[in-house]
């Protein structure tokens, strides 16, 4: 890293040398997600269903997750993405969102997680080898593990209210 490059965020650095998680991820949209978006933005045409496969697929280690964030057939709501694969929200400057807008799942990468907690390990799709020297993954994101705990426990949360969503009859008694 040159002096040049030393200031720049993590993010942009990334950026500039492969594609970021904002090209490459399935991103969950949650029931309240959606509201939150479609409050801000005023769009409706932002997220599709797509049947989740690989690592995408939920595991029987997380019954809160699998049971709500998925239909029967294997699909969950997921933010829509352009030809090339990225996000609709992405603009040259990074997210368009406000942190408070966007996706309970963007808000928490990169760390891991389930029903219980925040895993130890964070994913290791960011490029660590573009750090600075000294620098932790945690530092150069400006993350910190309390805020990320309340960010898990309110996408747990908020889970429950798939149950009431209009595309998801199928949580509710058949009439
Ligand atoms: S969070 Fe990680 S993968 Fe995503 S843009 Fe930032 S450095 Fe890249
Ligand atoms: S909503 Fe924002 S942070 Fe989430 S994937 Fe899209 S551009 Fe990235």
């Amino acid at each position: 890293m040159t002096s040049d490059t030393a200031d720049i965020p993590l993010c942009v650095r990334c950026s500039r040398s492969r594609k970021t998680c904002c090209q490459v991820s399935e991103i969950y949209c949650g029931a309240a997600d959606k509201q939150r978006i479609a409050e801000y933005t005023g769009r409706t045409d932002f997220y599709t269903f797509v049947v989740a496969e690989g690592d995408w697929a939920p595991g029987d280690d997380d019954p809160p997750w699998r049971d709500l964030a998925f239909r029967p057939d294997g699909s969950r709501r997921i933010l829509a993405r352009r030809a090339d694969g990225d996000c609709t929200f992405l603009g040259s400057a990074g997210c368009t969102l406000p942190m408070e807008t966007r996706p309970l799942i963007c808000r928490l990468y990169p760390f891991d997680y389930d029903h219980q907690g925040l895993r130890p390990q964070l994913s290791h799709h960011c490029p660590t080898q573009l750090m600075k020297p000294g620098e932790t993954l945690l530092g150069a994101l400006d993350m910190t593990r309390e805020v990320a705990e309340r960010w898990r426990a309110q996408l747990y949360r908020e889970l429950e209210l798939e149950r009431d969503d209009e595309d998801r009859a199928d949580l509710r008694p058949a009439q």
